[in-house]
């Protein structure tokens, strides 16, 4: 019983976007995430992940100006391999064309806001990257969004779709919206989310919250199962019901 208090104490607080992908995905696959009772173990997409986010963070921290890839590798040297290689060249390189960009545009190189975290009442966004664009009509700055993601996945239109609705509550006006695939960066990509996808994810926002609240975790296996970090270690494929009582707040566990 005290297990299921931890989590419940969990689940009641602010969403993020991995949560309510997963909760679209696979409602038992957000009960598992968003507990401390099932360990996860990071898989090598997720470090490889962690890997490039370190990897961008420092090399805007280090540098006044884009370095080389021969310095860029030079100063990262004790942390690379073949992998790193891969995922950092193409980082390297579009940044030393988008500062020449920033030089004519007489814009800022280097983000305003990297890793940044955004809360509202229900949810929390955390930005890989904010930079300035350009002044809309009334001088105010208008911004570039980036998602760094290691490559391309259907969900990443929802995920900014998302991102937009967090964004616009704090009056930030993102004019042009970017995903860096560390791994392929000839597929980066510059697409703005569409209206209809963003009414959509606020429409389904509000089915999913209430459910959430309510303790619905059905398991709904699947193909998406190979990629779940849940697969092998916590996950029984049947997903659970925690039925609360609307009067006392107690919940009555089926499974
Ligand atoms: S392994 Fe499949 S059924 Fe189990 S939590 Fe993950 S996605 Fe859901």
């Amino acid at each position: 019983m005290i297990l299921m208090t931890i989590k419940l104490e969990i689940i009641d607080g602010k969403d993020s976007w991995t949560g309510i992908k997963n909760y679209m995905e696979c409602q038992y696959k957000y009960y598992l995430g968003n507990t401390t009772a099932v360990e996860i173990i990071p898989s090598d997409a997720m470090s490889e992940g962690n890997e490039f986010h370190e990897f961008a963070n420092k090399y805007f921290d280090k540098f006044d100006k884009p370095p080389s890839w021969k310095e860029a590798k030079k100063w990262w040297g004790d942390f690379f391999n073949e992998n790193s290689e891969q995922m950092c060249k193409g980082f390297v390189e579009f940044e030393q064309r988008r500062y020449e960009w920033c030089q004519t545009e007489k814009l800022p190189w280097k983000p305003i806001y990297r890793e940044k975290e955004f809360e509202t009442k229900y949810f929390t966004i955390v930005i890989d990257r904010l930079e300035v664009n350009g002044k809309d009509e009334d001088g105010n700055n208008t911004y570039t969004l980036i998602e760094y993601k290691r490559k391309p996945s259907p969900w990443d239109t929802k995920q900014l779709s998302f991102y937009h609705l967090i964004l616009t509550a704090f009056d930030i006006k993102v004019t042009k919206w970017a995903r860096y695939y560390a791994f392929m960066p000839e597929k980066n990509k510059f697409a703005n989310p569409y209206e209809k996808s963003i009414n959509a994810l606020q429409r389904k926002l509000g089915m999913i919250w209430p459910s959430i609240k309510q303790g619905l975790f059905r398991a709904t296996p699947g193909f998406h199962c190979k990629f779940c970090e849940f697969q092998l270690e916590g996950c029984d494929l049947i997903g659970l019901t925690l039925n609360r009582c609307s009067e006392c707040g107690k919940d009555n566990i089926s499974l």
